[in-house]
């Protein structure tokens, strides 16, 4: 069997508005394409498994987002250098604003983050929330739920994971950018669970995942005719709740 180590980042504390269906939705589409996953929930105070082949991150409250800080710094050398050698993660809202340079709560308080996205949050007292479509050169029409107080600025470079049209919207409500995208790190305010609505980009995340670890992704060779019947249900089903969200930006 062709096994791939997922890790779910902090599922305790981050993880809201649905982002557990990230790592549903991986861990199912793997399987059929027909690899194993094997996932790995890893909280504050856990031992850090041998071998990782992606890492899925979530939202979290400011609270949240402060019960972890600490362990979260104890492993930032090893995320920076993860990220660096190539490995997919996505990292919902609370982590995405972890993983830029830092955030200051509404209340000001300031949490460092480890900087592996060129970017930093600020919260502020209107908070952006609703379905929001954002159009990404790497993934076409990208569809999520926002919900968050920290208003994120990408440094001079720094790609986003797409645009949004309307206003008031996305990393800042300003510039029209959404998310980001360093290495192969996707960062996005877009809960949801995103992965179930786009999957396209849990494609790449596996796909990534496969080729880093065993040089191709060939799921003809391991995916049965069944396995195939039941992600195209999978795909038209995530077509159909596209649509609906798009349908109702609040
Ligand atoms: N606490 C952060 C904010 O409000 C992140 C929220 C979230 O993860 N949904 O900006």
């Amino acid at each position: 069997m062709t096994t791939i180590d997922i890790m779910s980042l902090y599922p305790k504390d981050m993880n809201i508005y649905g982002d557990s269906g990230n790592v549903l939705t991986v861990t199912r589409r793997l399987a059929l394409y027909g690899y194993e996953p094997c996932v790995t929930a890893y909280n504050q105070g856990d031992d850090w498994p041998d071998h990782v082949d992606m890492i899925l991150g979530g939202g979290g409250q400011d609270t949240g987002q402060k019960k972890i800080i600490d362990d979260f710094f104890r492993r930032a050398d090893l995320l920076r250098t993860l990220a660096a050698d190539g490995t997919p993660m996505l990292m919902i809202c609370g982590l995405y604003q972890l993983f830029g340079e830092y955030f200051e709560t509404v209340d000001g308080t300031r949490l460092d983050g480890i900087g592996v996205i060129g970017a930093y949050t600020v919260g502020q007292d209107v908070r952006m929330i609703g379905n929001l479509v954002e159009h990404s050169d790497d993934f076409g029409d990208v569809i999520g739920y926002e919900n968050h107080s920290g208003q994120t600025f990408l440094r001079d470079g720094v790609r986003p994971l797409g645009r949004v049209d309307a206003e008031g919207r996305g990393n800042n409500g300003e510039d029209h950018t959404e998310g980001a995208r360093v290495h192969n790190v996707i960062g996005t305010y877009m809960h949801g669970s995103l992965l179930p609505k786009n999957p396209k980009i849990a494609d790449f995340l596996i796909r990534t995942a496969v080729e880093r670890r065993y040089g191709a992704f060939e799921p003809e060779r391991y995916q049965t005719d069944d396995q195939r019947t039941a992600l195209a249900a999978l795909d038209r089903a995530a077509d159909q709740a596209r649509r609906v969200a798009a349908s109702r930006p609040r």
